[in-house]
């Protein structure tokens, strides 16, 4: 046992649950409840650091990504999100074939290799609008679309597509799993009381958790690599989110396919129902990812660094090994008043916590090699980015960071 920690810890109120885990024993929910509720986060994030080092070594990893915001019509209405847009806008965005491919082939061209594809709650329920766009180019529903263009994307440009698409069906991952190397959808909470009214998924049926959570699983039946997530701080008790950290564990522990848990701090935004409402507090948010690593110790944790701009690196002592998906020429469209840092900063700020940072593809290398999570229409793209360790071939972005 590292001779600091066991100083600190014995010292501990919380020293039990904390020698526990230093022995990988589980631990339960009051467990971390407790984690949660202590003043003690010295302890808990000398703990989740070692664990993270134990668990992921001395790297840091982030996908180097274009950020395709294919349409922004939502049929749904979250009470803190900006993204979404009614067809009248001036900034709605219904992206045509032809601007998806044209952006992929720059993002090419500046070494990404993530097509990373994002989109409101599937549009067409709602809007003719939606209708009338997808049906210029010959497709019923959003997915039809994503499938063929995730396809078209591959063989143009060599890029990996990884699709946001909200809740879908099994047999639409079916068919986006021929050419998403990954998909992603954040289960945000499992609370059914941010459904009530006044809360903020009152008017977004797609955020019902028993939905989400089926989502997830299905997920994990039909062998594909999932991220997901939680958004903390649109009103979840410290009991919520305990619950669903070991929520998303269980899944996780029954499908082996949840490739990273994002924690992602809520951010209020103005012109929205939760402008006023506060985004939680640094030591308060690192506490969580700290109790994450230390439910989760094998688990790739990742945090989006856009969203702590001036504390992000002290998220590496709470035990992240992931910045996400990094775009060198996109913005954050779900969060344009937040830049993606300087992946040359970055690098710099992970290398003064004696950190690696390593470019990975949007599929994590534990899963390049797990028989059926990668279409074999997939398998040559993939192989022609990675090196032995499954990460990104380091001399392919030298002269790109
Ligand atoms: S479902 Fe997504 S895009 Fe639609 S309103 Fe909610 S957060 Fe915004």
């Amino acid at each position: 046992m590292n001779s600091e920690i066991s100083i600190s810890i014995k010292d501990s109120p919380i020293s039990e649950i904390l020698e526990k885990c230093l022995e990988n024993k589980s631990i339960s929910k009051d467990d971390a409840l407790c984690l949660l509720e202590s003043k003690d986060i010295i302890s808990i994030l000398k703990l989740s650091s070692l664990l993270k080092t134990r668990f992921k070594k001395d790297v840091i990893t982030y996908s180097r990504k274009i950020f395709i915001n294919i349409t922004n019509l939502c049929r749904d209405f979250c009470s803190y999100c900006t993204y979404r847009k009614n067809p009248f806008e001036s900034s709605t965005v219904m992206m045509k074939p032809t601007e998806i491919i044209k952006l992929a082939k720059i993002g090419k061209k500046f070494h990404c290799t993530e097509a990373l594809i994002v989109a409101g709650e599937r549009p067409e329920d709602r809007y003719k609008e939606a209708r009338e766009w997808l049906g210029q180019f010959g497709y019923n529903s959003l997915v039809e679309y994503v499938v063929d263009i995730s396809e078209k994307i591959v063989k143009d440009t060599g890029l990996l597509p990884h699709s946001n698409l909200g809740n879908i069906t099994r047999d639409e991952m079916k068919l986006l799993k021929t050419y998403n190397v990954s998909l992603g959808l954040m289960l945000e909470s499992s609370s059914e009381r941010l459904s009530e009214k006044g809360m903020p998924h009152e008017f977004a049926s797609s955020k019902k958790p028993s939905n989400r959570i089926e989502v997830v699983k299905n997920a994990g039946r039909m062998k594909i690599p999932l991220t997901t997530g939680l958004l903390i701080g649109i009103g979840q008790t410290e009991d919520e989110i305990i619950n669903d950290l070991f929520l998303l564990k269980t899944i996780n522990m029954e499908f082996n396919n949840i490739q990273e848990i994002i924690l992602q701090n809520f951010q209020p935004k103005i012109n929205t129902r939760m402008k006023d409402f506060p985004s939680p507090t640094n030591d308060y948010f690192l506490k969580i990812v700290s109790i994450a690593r230390i439910i989760m110790p094998e688990m790739n944790i990742q945090i989006p660094p856009n969203l702590s701009p001036t504390s992000y690196s002290s998220f590496i002592d709470a035990g992240i090994n992931d910045w996400g998906g990094i775009s060198p020429i996109t913005i954050d469209h779900v969060n344009p008043e937040f830049q993606w840092p300087n992946i040359k900063k970055l690098q710099y700020i992970t290398e003064l916590m004696h950190q690696r940072l390593r470019a990975r593809l949007p599929v994590y290398p534990e899963f390049i090699d797990k028989h059926d999570f990668i279409s074999p229409q997939l398998r040559n793209y993939v192989e022609n980015f990675i090196g032995f360790d499954r990460l990104v071939k380091e001399g392919y972005l030298d002269e790109f960071r």
